[in-house]
């Protein structure tokens, strides 16, 4: 291992959510982990409205070292949201986002730090292997292959939030005033210097997935609503394709109608009503599936306009509770 000598601050930010089994665990191999980087650090956990012991333990963890920072929300806001009030907070040259439950080695970010040393802006880690339920590795997999096919930059395959992020990406994003936010996605489209270290995701050291069906239904929307307008193009695509259908099928019937015997003769004849039935539900359905994607970006154009806070801050220790809305 290289240790680390430039006069670097380095923030580490991380969401955590009901996550008491996980927190001894965390506070001691992150701890020793950084210890090695040589350089200045701090570790800002956002506790994302826990109803567990997580809030006290990190008060503790602040007791003790004055370098875990702690900021608690008001209620469950969200993953996305608690690493974005996090990377609010920091004050370092370099930002590291990482999950609580040591899925992402810590031991293994001296070697994000060394490759953003020799100049890249941002370093993603790429997952492996997933030690995870095998729905959820197929769903993520499927996810990132659809996704990179609806939007114009270029979003790598099997990333998480697991990074770090040079202070002007960081700056970049603490700009950008949207609510519903897909961290990895934003950070892919600033741009600069990128690269990806590929390493091997661990099952969780302690405690439940935080992440639940709707959760991750939300995130995987958030993802291509926010980046893509794909979803509406196909509606006047396939809107085109079924009106030419449909007029065919008008032709079609009235042929039927004008040359019955031959086309009885053939086995094709007439069949009231049918047709139609079938007409009207296929178009129904279509149009239902498409004013549903109609309503999923006006509930975000929605969300964004109201323009409330991103998050409410109760509670904060070693920083000054901020918001993009109030500061
Ligand atoms: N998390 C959060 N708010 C939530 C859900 C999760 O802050 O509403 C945190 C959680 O504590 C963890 C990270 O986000 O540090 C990732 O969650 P989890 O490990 O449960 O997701 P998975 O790895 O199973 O996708
Ligand atoms: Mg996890």
């Amino acid at each position: 291992m290289t240790d680390i000598i430039k006069p670097h601050k380095i923030s580490v930010v991380i969401p955590c959510y009901n996550e008491q089994d996980v927190l001894p665990e965390l506070f001691r191999r992150m701890h020793d982990a950084a210890e090695r980087w040589v350089v200045e650090w701090e570790i800002i956990c956002v506790d994302d409205g826990s109803y567990d012991n997580t809030w006290n333990l990190l008060c503790e963890q602040n007791a003790k070292d004055p370098r875990w920072i702690a900021i608690s929300f008001s209620r469950n806001f969200g993953h996305q949201t608690a690493v974005s009030a996090g990377i609010y907070h920091t004050t370092g040259d370099a930002v590291i986002v990482i999950d609580a439950d040591l899925q992402d080695p810590p031991e293994e970010l001296y070697r994000f730090i060394d490759k953003w040393q020799e100049g890249y802006d941002i370093v993603y880690a790429v997952r492996q292997h997933r030690k995870e339920a095998i729905v959820k590795k197929i769903s993520y997999w499927a996810f990132y292959r659809l996704m990179s096919k609806m939007i114009d930059f270029k979003l790598p395959l099997d990333s998480g939030d697991f990074c770090i992020m040079d202070r002007k990406i960081v700056d970049i994003l603490n700009s950008m005033p949207e609510k519903n936010r897909f961290v990895r996605g934003l950070r892919a489209w600033t741009g600069f210097k990128q690269t990806g270290l590929v390493y091997e995701r661990q099952s969780r050291a302690a405690g439940e997935t935080k992440y639940d069906f709707k959760k991750l239904r939300r995130l995987a929307l958030d993802g291509i609503l926010s980046f893509s307008t794909v979803p509406l193009a196909i509606a006047s695509y396939l809107g085109l394709w079924v009106s030419l259908l449909s007029f065919l099928s008008i032709i079609l019937f009235f042929l039927q109608r004008v040359f019955k015997s031959f086309f009885e003769s053939i086995g094709f004849g007439p069949k009231p009503g049918f047709a139609i039935i079938i007409a009207i539900l296929f178009l129904g359905g279509v149009q239902l599936i498409f004013l549903g994607i109609l309503g999923q970006y006006l509930g975000r154009i929605y969300d964004e306009v109201k323009q409330r806070p991103h998050w409410i801050i109760k509670n904060s220790k070693g920083v000054a509770p901020k918001n993009p809305s109030n500061s």
